[in-house]
């Protein structure tokens, strides 16, 4: 709200002079909102002469006039949209914090899945390695052709005498005897030791050869 005092005509017939030279002084202030007023005509009811949001009351000699400011509308308007803002930028934060949450969750279950991973895989080296070595698996390495009884040179392919095919167990590489015991992997038809496969999908859950998803009851 804004006051200030214009000194009052003497008479009523000076008032049109007065409100003129009212409007030039709006004009020439700085309130730019009483400004506005000189859009609309002035008003003079009940003893106080409006025009707008300017109210002018005679007092003894001076004229009160009143500026009724729009000010505390709007100081009330931009503390509301304030606070709403600040809402609205803790929900914003929220949701931040809780997507970045989730993010470094989801990475802890990342980690979590490879670090149980490489322990299956640890497992798994421990188990080929006992596999490979024959250590408690009973395998010793072929080093005679399962077919003609030949001793052999190489590990695989073709036997150099009878010709017949050197198979290889898909879990431990080596040829497989004339008496062990094997098993195929149906989508592959890989050939491996039969004990040899059942530990290694037990661990895997897959044929080492083609990567299909494997059970024990799938093997034929
Ligand atoms: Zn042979
Ligand atoms: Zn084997
Ligand atoms: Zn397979």
């Amino acid at each position: 709200m804004t006051d200030f005092e214009i000194l009052i005509p003497d008479s009523a017939d000076e008032f049109d002079t007065f409100v003129e030279h009212f409007d030039q002084q709006i004009k020439n202030s700085n309130l730019k909102r009483a400004a506005k007023i000189a859009q609309t005509e002035w008003d003079l009811s009940g003893g106080i002469l409006s025009k707008g949001n300017v109210n002018i009351h005679r007092s003894a000699n001076n004229i009160i006039v009143h500026v009724k400011s729009k000010i505390d509308v709007l100081v009330i308007i931009i503390v509301i949209v304030l606070f709403l803002l600040m809402g609205l930028i803790t929900v914003l934060l929220g949701i931040i914090i809780l997507a970045i949450a989730l993010n470094n969750e989801s990475k802890i279950g990342t980690e979590v899945r490879r670090a149980t991973e490489s322990a299956k895989t640890k497992i798994l080296m421990k188990a080929s390695y006992r596999i490979e070595t024959g250590l408690d698996m009973g395998k010793k390495k072929i080093t005679e052709c399962p077919s003609c009884g030949k001793p052999l040179s190489k590990e695989g392919g073709f036997c150099p005498y009878c010709g017949s095919k050197l198979e290889k167990c898909t879990v431990c590489n080596l040829i497989i005897g004339k008496d062990d015991e094997i098993t195929k992997c149906p989508y592959c038809s890989g050939i491996a030791h039969r004990d040899h496969i059942l530990e290694y999908i037990k661990i895997k859950g897959e044929c080492p050869r083609c990567g299909k998803e494997l059970k024990k009851y799938e093997l034929v």
